[in-house]
């Protein structure tokens, strides 16, 4: 294994004008005024940058009991309140994130100070921010996920407030009557983030423009009524329920704009591949009758290239292919468009089934092979893990740990927050291991290491797991 640090590039976030500060415990904001045109259509906002901060602690009060005929009075300096926290919460009621656009600063309050005669100072407020479930909450700069408010997780403190400083009445000892020193409040901690909403739909239809994803979508969730009722539909224009009857059937997700180059975030594309994520199967739509020149072994080629390139996992994802436009397809000799996908895709896995979106034909073949791959497919909906812990990320600057060096030579590093961080990493991930390299050398943990002597090869062990040294 090698220590070696990975950073991506940093861009700046942008400027920003509206501060939501205290005073409201929850938010609540216009909503739907402002919406984006992309390619002509209308797109549901599904990102946005935001700042938060959490609230100082008060600080503690020094002070002294002053009553008559009691000449030299204790200490009894109050405790300072505690700061606000950052809590995001998913609100059912909402579809995007829009609102964002209009508030880009959360400013939860601070504690205020303690005071004379054991007062208690007040605590801050904590600021609740709403967003529509399926919001991932991301670093900004390194983009690690701090909380995915999907499925249980409905509710997550981000940021804590600081915690108030103790007032001098606790400082009073036998040798030290009179403590003129009380404990500061903790500082706020301040973090920019972004915010993505990852739709949640069982199938997604990938292809190039123009294939008939659009089309294949309006024809197998039309008329179905279930589609007004689905929370999605009504804002988002290309999620679908398919109704397959007697209580069968699926969320489907045609997200347009897949272009070459996706992978690299040309355009559209991140958009695209960032809503794929959630889905638990994948449609390649081609048009079989290349009726714009189009090759669709070429296409489905590139697709895959750029799936891969963007998330390797997206690839172990069951996928099937919808050979369409089947009766626009005039066929010269020696070509079969049918059979060269066959040939090309159907050895990897991957079936092929001949339909035409615009007459039906072959689609419910289709439906029903995706509805069993999906039967056979883990039922979860993809959960993001936490890659990110503020509290332990943005206190580390006096990270409490130790390394020892035991009987057999043995680097053993030990503290609570390691301890913290090692429960919530996935170190078979190769995320979770990027962050775990990071949260090593930020915390200056790899040069304790070469401190106490550690050469390439020697071993380190961290609650029971094991490493070797490598530079
Ligand atoms: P998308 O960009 O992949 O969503 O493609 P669209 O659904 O918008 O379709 C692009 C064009 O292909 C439209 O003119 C459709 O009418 C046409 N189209 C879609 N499916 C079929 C089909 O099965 N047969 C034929 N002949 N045309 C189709
Ligand atoms: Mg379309």
């Amino acid at each position: 294994m090698v220590w070696s640090l990975f950073l991506k590039s940093h861009h700046n976030p942008v400027s920003h004008h509206d501060v939501l500060t205290d005073g409201r415990s929850s938010l609540t904001l216009p909503s739907g005024t402002i919406q984006e045109e992309r390619y002509g259509e209308v797109m549901f906002c599904d990102r946005a940058k935001v700042f938060i901060k959490s609230g100082k602690g008060g600080d503690g009060h020094v002070s002294f009991r002053r009553e008559l005929y009691v000449p030299a009075g204790g200490p009894d300096g109050g405790d300072g309140g505690r700061g606000g926290d950052i809590i995001f919460e998913v609100d059912d009621g909402l579809n995007t994130l829009s609102d964002f656009r209009h508030v880009r600063k959360y400013i939860a309050s601070s504690g205020e100070e303690g005071g004379k005669r054991r007062c208690h100072g007040a605590d801050g407020k904590d600021l609740v921010i709403k967003v529509p479930e399926g919001t991932v909450i991301k670093e900004l700069e390194s983009g690690k996920v701090i909380a995915d408010m999907s499925g249980e997780n409905r509710r997550e403190v981000v940021l804590k407030g600081g915690k108030g400083g103790l007032g001098n009445m606790h400082y009073a000892t036998s040798t030290m009557q009179a403590p003129k020193y009380a404990q500061p409040g903790q500082p706020a901690q301040e973090l920019w983030v972004q915010l993505e909403l990852k739709v949640i739909a069982d199938v997604g239809l990938v292809g190039f423009p123009n294939v008939g994803k659009s089309t294949l979508l309006s024809r197998v969730s039309n008329a179905k009524p279930k589609i007004a009722n689905y929370h999605f539909t009504t804002l988002d224009p290309h999620l679908g329920v398919v109704d397959l009857g007697s209580g069968a059937g699926f969320v489907m997700a045609d997200i347009p704009g897949l272009i070459e180059g996706a992978s690299e975030g040309v355009g559209l594309g991140h958009d695209f591949l960032r809503h794929i994520e959630r889905t638990r199967v994948l449609i390649h739509v081609v048009d079989a009758a290349s009726t714009e020149g189009r090759d669709p072994v070429q296409d489905i080629r590139t697709i895959l290239k750029e799936l891969e390139a963007y998330n390797p996992e997206l690839l172990t994802r069951p996928q099937v292919i919808a050979a369409n436009k089947m009766d626009a397809i005039y066929q010269e000799e020696g070509q079969d468009p049918l059979k060269a996908l066959k040939e090309a895709f159907e050895p990897e896995g991957i079936q092929v089934f001949p339909i035409s979106a615009v007459s039906g034909q072959g689609v419910k073949e289709l439906l029903y092979y995706v509805n069993e791959l999906l039967k056979n497919t883990d039922q979860k909906p993809v959960i993001f893990q936490k890659e990110f812990d503020p509290s332990v990320m943005l206190v580390s600057s006096n990270l409490p740990y130790t390394v020892e060096k035991d009987e057999e030579g043995v680097y053993v590093v030990e503290g609570p927050r390691i301890e913290k961080m090692l429960g919530y990493t996935n170190l078979e991930s190769e995320r979770g291991f990027d962050f775990f390299q990071r949260f090593l050398k930020e915390n200056g943990i790899l040069d304790k290491l070469e401190e106490a002597g550690i050469q390439e090869g020697d071993t380190v062990r961290m609650y029971g797991l094991v490493f070797d040294y490598y530079k």
